[in-house]
């Protein structure tokens, strides 16, 4: 079936501020539901760094030169950064702690490689990332999902998660190098899949065909 149009969008990396608006705006609008806690669409990282989830350039995935899908490695929860929450109480509250920390030591994050940079003075350089669905016009996510939960619509070629036909499952496609975690909903209406712009650009490479 032919798609009738393909959309991209386009960023300005020069205005970016990675203040992450974008990544919570879109989870509130398509993951703030039971069961995608961990699903961003949409995130921002710092280059140059290892990115979001970690080192997520070097899971493999994607297709090989034959078209066939190729297997990579599923990020770990380490790999995505434990979320944790702060000791207000004690160290702002009560006074029972003088230092405000984290309760659980944080291993990754989304920004974790702010202000890294590479470059010598006056040359020394970092900038943001946003990351989003490319709604690719061959979708490695769309390939990778067993139960065809994953299509792309004709009219506009938005790529789209079936919550009808993923229900039940957790559609883990990992599309790296996006990582771009799909997942199923019980609600009727269909959900964008995800989101990402490094994976056009290199040819979105989902990993394994799998459904857990
Ligand atoms: S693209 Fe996202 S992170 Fe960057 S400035 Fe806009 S809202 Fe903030
Ligand atoms: S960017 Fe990733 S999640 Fe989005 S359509 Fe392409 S393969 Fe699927």
């Amino acid at each position: 079936m032919a798609v009738k149009r393909q959309l991209s969008m386009v960023l300005d990396l020069n205005k970016c501020i990675g203040c992450h608006t974008c990544t919570a705006a879109c989870k509130l609008m398509w993951t703030n539901r039971n069961g995608r806690e961990f699903m961003y669409w949409n995130n921002v990282e710092s280059q140059p760094g290892l990115g979001y989830p970690r080192d997520y350039q070097n899971m493999g995935g994607g297709f090989d030169a034959d078209g066939a899908l190729r297997l990579g490695r599923q990020p770990s929860q380490e790999d995505y950064g434990i979320p944790w929450e702060y000791n207000y109480q004690e160290a702002l509250m009560t006074g029972t702690d003088p230092w405000l920390r984290p309760h659980v030591k944080p291993t990754w994050g989304a920004n974790w490689d702010e202000d890294q940079g590479e470059g010598d003075y006056p040359n020394s350089y970092y900038f943001y990332l946003p990351r989003l669905c490319n709604h690719c016009d061959n979708p490695a996510c769309l390939a990778a999902c067993s139960r065809n939960a994953i299509y792309k619509r004709q009219e506009d070629g938005i790529v789209l998660v079936d919550p009808r036909a993923a229900a039940g499952i957790a559609i883990v496609s990992t599309p790296a190098p996006t990582r771009r975690s799909t997942s199923t909903s019980r609600s009727p209406s269909p959900r964008n899949a995800s989101s990402a712009t490094r994976g056009s650009r290199r040819g979105c490479r989902p990993p394994v065909p799998s459904s857990a």
